[in-house]
């Protein structure tokens, strides 16, 4: 069935908790701790499917069980193919652990110089601030590491990796990701991005978080302010699918955009969730009302028991198709695969360029029309007729 937009509505409300007062609700702290973890809590909202039964009951093991109130309304409970749920309900296909599926799939740990930071490109670091997030994704890429299922050992050594930072003048940009960097207290943040901040050779500074989209409610104006602070401080939000574009994600984008933090978007192809043209356009054109440019789509990384999800490469090539050309070049993010074992993203992209030589390049267009583009300035006729004032000699 395609995909239509809703353009009219922003899912807004407190659904399922209405009995809740608003002032409870709009409390990140409030959301946090009424987070459902549990099977039983799940089973108190909706009908698991036998294989999500299972999962729930593996999931300690594997990464936690967290959903916000807040998220947990945008599923469709009579729809087990409803693709929020299955972002966030864990499944028994989890536990199938497949050819080529690998733990640290980016060979994160290789790169890692001290506890919590990752230093694959010369010019920037990723900077693991926490292992813990608002809700936990089932096709996390490091869930080795986030919500500590898996006793992994991971202590981020804040004043290591800031030492690090300050002796590597080659280090321009430093990303602060983690498991959810926004969870981390404004007290703590302001001083981290204070630190960062007072190093002279670190010119960009972003955070990669998805707590707009499990807990907008955590995008306070204290918050908001932190950043108009430290700023530019940039920051790219993870939305995979229209839905989760409700109008409480709106209005924390524009808290942000308004504090003057540039917004991009990450998203995971994932099966069954945008894997779907005009879901990814539904997609980004929200995202733009809301200010925020698609970045990347990422393929999705060999993570353990991530097979069900996997998408062919060929269909993320045919939606980027889909898109460039066919709407705003703004709305196109860029298609990349994680190199395996630590290659950095390489772009994937359709190919337009069917020939180029010396003399010309022959390409098509977005309707597939073919056109050349001559590289060879060879004169056709002297001068072009053109008269060269006498002082100019050629
Ligand atoms: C993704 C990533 C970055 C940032 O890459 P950009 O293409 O600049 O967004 C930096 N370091 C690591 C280890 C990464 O995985
Ligand atoms: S928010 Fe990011 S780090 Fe946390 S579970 Fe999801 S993908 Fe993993």
């Amino acid at each position: 069935m395609p995909y239509t937009e809703d353009r009219s509505t922003w899912f807004a409300g407190q659904g399922l908790w209405s009995h809740v007062p608003e002032s409870d609700w709009k409390d990140w702290t409030w959301q946090l701790k009424n987070r459902l973890t549990t099977l039983e809590q799940l089973e108190r909202h909706l009908t698991l499917t036998p294989g999500e039964r299972a999962g729930c009951l593996f999931a300690k093991e594997k990464l936690a069980l967290a959903i916000t109130p807040y998220f947990f309304n945008l599923i469709d409970r009579h729809d087990p193919h409803c693709p929020i749920r299955k972002q966030v309900i864990p499944r028994g296909d989890e536990m199938v652990v497949s050819s080529g599926e690998m733990l640290d799939s980016l060979g994160e740990d290789e790169h890692s110089p001290v506890p919590g930071l990752i230093h694959r490109y010369p010019d920037r670091v990723l900077f693991l601030v926490t292992d813990r997030c608002a809700a936990y994704c089932r096709y996390c890429t490091r869930s080795r590491l986030v919500s500590n299922a898996q006793d992994y050992n991971f202590h981020p050594e804040y004043e290591q990796a800031l030492r690090y930072i300050e002796a590597h003048p080659g280090i321009r940009d430093v990303l602060l990701s983690g498991g959810d960097p926004l969870l981390l207290s404004d007290k703590k943040l302001d001083h981290l991005l204070g630190r960062l901040r007072a190093i002279k050779h670190v010119e960009f500074i972003r955070i990669g978080s998805r707590i707009p989209v499990f807990l907008p409610q955590r995008i306070t104006p204290e918050l908001a302010e932190i950043f108009k602070k430290h700023g530019p401080v940039w920051m790219s939000i993870h939305v995979n699918h229209p839905k989760e574009a409700t109008q409480e994600l709106k209005d924390a984008c524009e808290r942000l955009s308004f504090a003057g933090v540039p917004l991009g978007n990450q998203s995971v192809l994932l099966r069954g969730v945008n894997d779907d043209a005009d879901v990814m356009k539904a997609l980004v054109h929200r995202l733009l009302r809301m200010r925020v440019r698609p970045y990347y789509i990422y393929q999705m990384d060999l993570i353990t028991g991530g097979a069900h999800f996997k998408v062919d490469v060929r269909k993320g090539i045919e939606i980027i198709r889909a898109l460039r050309g066919h709407t705003t070049g703004y709305a196109v993010p860029q298609y990349v695969i994680d190199a395996p074992g630590g290659g950095g993203k390489v772009p994937v992209n359709p190919d337009y360029v069917e020939q180029i030589t010396d003399d010309e390049v022959v390409f098509r267009n977005f309707e597939g029309k073919q056109f050349r583009y001559p590289l060879k300035a060879a004169p056709v006729k002297e001068n072009a007729g053109i008269v060269m004032p006498a002082e100019i000699h050629l």
